[in-house]
């Protein structure tokens, strides 16, 4: 494990009563014909790290463009902090932003591109240059201000850019899929330093990200997106484990898909009719459609006895294979095809071959769903 080299003590704030409340009413944005962010509401609480996650194309830059001043929307109003910024130009509306691409200067030192974002808000010489400094110091680059960024990693351009995103103390941060240009591992990294510099500064997140392991890890709210519209928003578990169609499902991970009717819908809870897998009690959050289907994830679905189990079915194994950390077993049940995994370290499918097979989940795990296509 590398050390986080991002430092985590406060940056004093200035006098500014910024709370970095962000809100989209009703905002959208045509290029043409082409609707790419669709009457969205969002709201990003102060402090809160909120991601929007979605495929490409879903809206999510145009999106973040038009909170941070870089695109003007064809509808809708944005505030900040409860006023409305859609007349300010993106300096004025007091938001550090990181792009997809850095956009770092390339003539510039690392300092003088942190220090530019200082001398664009009119910040005093002599107090510019200690406070880029101070800037490139948290983000641990402190001894490498004299470099260029072609002299600089791609994971210390990311720092530069981050830098220079903080150092006028923004009442919010906009950050476009800015591990993207990352390998997995520094990624890894830096999506941990960022969570943990967020959290200490106590800063608002508006983050874009088109990878799902990356919107859990980070976020306090997930807001799914496609065709520029919010599908489902939410907390990360809350979003993996109760996705309202089967296209959210599918885009937060493996999951299985087992078409249903409906019997019966009280609330929180549905009786769902399976077909060969019988009736069975899932949870319900009211998604309303033409055609369902139940959710349950491969991690969920567990190998049990026919005594033990409460739904659940008599299955075939199909194929068993290890991963590494977990295994992934194929199996057929009530005519159904499904995915389990476990734990490489669990007891494993029935350990001999003629041992009868049943396949159970807990209630709480199966969600029903909206079957969108
Ligand atoms: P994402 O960031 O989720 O990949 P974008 O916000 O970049 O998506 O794009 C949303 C939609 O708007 C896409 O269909 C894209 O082709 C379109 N779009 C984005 N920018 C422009 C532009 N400048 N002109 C025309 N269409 C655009
Ligand atoms: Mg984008």
């Amino acid at each position: 494990m590398t050390a986080s080299v991002i430092s985590a003590g406060p940056i004093p704030r200035s006098g500014s009563a910024a709370q970095g409340a962000i809100e989209l009413r009703q905002v959208s944005k045509n290029y043409g014909d082409v609707i790419a962010v669709d009457q969205l509401d969002l709201t990003v609480r102060p402090g809160e790290f909120v991601t929007l996650l979605g495929p490409s194309g879903s809206g999510k830059t145009t999106t973040m463009m038009m909170v941070a001043g870089f695109e003007e929307h064809t509808a809708g109003s944005v505030l900040i902090d409860g006023t409305p910024v859609d007349s300010l130009p993106p300096r004025e509306r007091n938001l550090g932003v990181v792009f997809q691409n850095y956009a770092l200067f390339p003539h510039m030192s690392a300092l003088e591109n942190v220090e530019f974002a200082l001398r664009m808000r009119k910040v005093p010489r002599a107090e510019r240059r200690q406070r880029a400094a101070d800037a490139l110091d948290r983000v641990g680059l402190g001894k490498m201000g004299g470099r260029k960024p072609r002299q600089l990693s791609g994971g210390q351009q990311q720092r530069v850019a981050l830098a220079r995103a903080l150092v006028f103390n923004p009442a919010a941060l906009l950050l476009d899929e800015p591990m993207a240009a990352l390998d997995k591992r520094l990624r890894e990294q830096m999506q941990e330093e960022i969570k943990a510099l967020q959290k200490s500064l106590g800063i608002s997140v508006l983050f874009v990200t088109h990878d799902q392991d990356e919107a859990m890890a980070m976020s306090d709210r997930i807001v799914v997106m496609r065709d520029g519209k919010i599908i489902q928003s939410g907390p990360p578990e809350e979003v993996y484990n109760h996705p309202l169609t089967d296209w959210v499902a599918s885009f937060l991970g493996d999951t299985n898909l087992i078409p249903c009717t409906i019997v019966e819908r009280n609330g929180e809870e549905a009786v769902v009719d399976l077909g060969g897998l019988g009736l069975a009690r899932v949870r319900d959050r009211g998604a309303d459609g033409v055609n369902y289907a139940v959710s349950i994830r491969p991690e969920h679905l567990k190998f049990s006895t026919q005594a033990a189990a409460g739904n659940g079915c008599a299955a075939t194994l199909l194929s068993s294979t290890n991963l590494g950390a977990t295994v992934r077993h194929r199996l057929t049940a009530g005519g159904h095809e499904l995915q389990l995994r476990e734990l490489s370290s669990a007891r494993g499918a029935g350990s001999g071959p003629d041992e009868d097979l049943w396949v159970g989940w807990d209630e709480d795990r199966a969600q029903l769903l909206v079957l969108e296509s």
